[in-house]
């Protein structure tokens, strides 16, 4: 069914949107530097070659020879490191091949980084992703070191909305229980009932038990969840901007210039896109949805270094490139990685009071049975 309203901040008097993450890049500051390891070696030698050519195995389909070796001193340096510094690098599914598969202990889609960063033994964590994602870590594992390579990664649905806006929406529906999309701050999740992700939005806001729920902040993403179930959504009008800029008419054109085209879509995307998909699931089910069913040309509606990152994997397979790229993951780079080991930074920190109330949203979505 269609959602029942879609709200925003000029709903509340505040035309402003406002921003919560993407802050200035703060210089190394002094207590960085003293507690610095030395910068390793970043030339390109055969103890360099040796020690990575098991890692462009793996993505030789994707990298080009003649790009490795500028890109495996980070690589080495940055394995070596992880090791001193007892860390462990997730990795999100949009981030660069040379990257998820180089350095990545961890890749995933959201759901299944925050799961496994509750298994997390190492004392760090270095979240190769956006800011959201390395506050979800942080909320998961308060105890261990949270570090994020560029502070600036922020995303444009975790900025649509803050905790304030949250409380307002409450008062206006009274008793409506609240779903928060994990791309939300820690002070969103603080407010919220429940958190969900792409992969099971629909059986989150099933759990609640009500016949009206506020799911925030996807608009598309809501309307997908509303046209799987009978539960009436109250939406918020945040958007990602990468999957945001998808047409209906783009995927058409794929379609007629290939008819046996198998065409992939993320639910964030708006719903003409989504009713031209053949499947419409979260990152890690659409690359399931590959592994399983090999189609022979695909197009993957998301974000561009998914399609990288299943062409290393899956040589053989076609992928027509739909190529929007979100500026926010990609601030992550090896040099900026290898810039986190070596002097700790940027720590992410989340209040201790705001920590155990969005623990409660997370954990709750985590712990919920299939
Ligand atoms: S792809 Fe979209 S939802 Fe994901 S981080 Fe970028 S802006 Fe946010």
């Amino acid at each position: 069914m269609p959602i029942s309203g879609v709200y925003g901040p000029e709903d509340f008097g505040n035309p402003i949107h406002r921003r919560v993450t993407g802050q200035a890049r703060a210089r190394v500051t002094d207590a960085e530097r003293a507690r610095a390891l030395p910068m390793p070696s970043l030339e390109w030698t055969p103890e360099v070659e040796r020690a990575t050519a098991h890692l462009y195995e793996k993505v030789k389909n994707v990298i080009p020879e003649i790009e490795w070796p500028f890109m495996a001193p980070y690589i080495k340096a940055i394995n070596e490191l992880k090791r001193e510094r007892n860390a462990v690098i997730l990795a999100h599914n949009y981030q660069t091949p040379e990257i998820f598969y180089g350095v990545a202990d961890i890749g995933g889609d959201s759901l299944q980084l925050a799961r496994e960063a509750t298994k997390v033994k190492e004392s760090t964590i270095v979240q190769c992703g956006v800011h959201f994602m390395a506050e979800t870590s942080k909320i998961l594992n308060p105890d261990k070191t949270v570090l994020i390579p560029d502070s600036r990664a922020g995303c444009s649905l975790a900025s649509s909305i803050t905790g304030a806006d949250v409380r307002l929406l409450r008062e206006r529906f009274p008793g409506v229980p609240v779903v928060a999309y994990v791309n939300t701050s820690a002070d969103v999740k603080a407010e919220v009932d429940i958190c969900c992700t792409s992969s099971n939005a629909v059986h989150v806001v099933e759990s609640l038990n009500s016949d009206t729920v506020i799911m925030l902040p996807d608009q598309y993403l809501a309307k997908y969840v509303a046209s799987k179930t009978r539960v009436k959504i109250i939406a918020w009008k945040g958007a990602c901007e990468v999957h945001e800029r998808f047409t209906g008419d783009e995927l058409r054109a794929y379609r007629s210039a290939d008819p046996s085209v198998q065409i992939i879509a993320h639910p964030e995307c708006p719903p003409d896109v989504i009713a031209e998909a053949d499947f419409t699931g979260s990152t890690a089910h659409m690359i399931d949805w590959v592994r399983n069913n090999r189609p022979k040309r695909v197009v993957m509606v998301t974000e561009c270094s998914m399609a990288d990152n299943v062409q290393a994997e899956l040589p053989d397979l076609e992928i027509v490139r739909t190529c929007n790229l979100c500026p926010h993951m990609k601030r992550i780079t090896l040099p900026k990685i290898l810039d986190s080991l070596i002097y700790m930074r940027e720590e992410v920190t989340v209040d201790p009071a705001i920590i155990d109330k969005a623990r409660r949203s997370v954990e709750r979505m985590i712990n919920l049975k299939n």
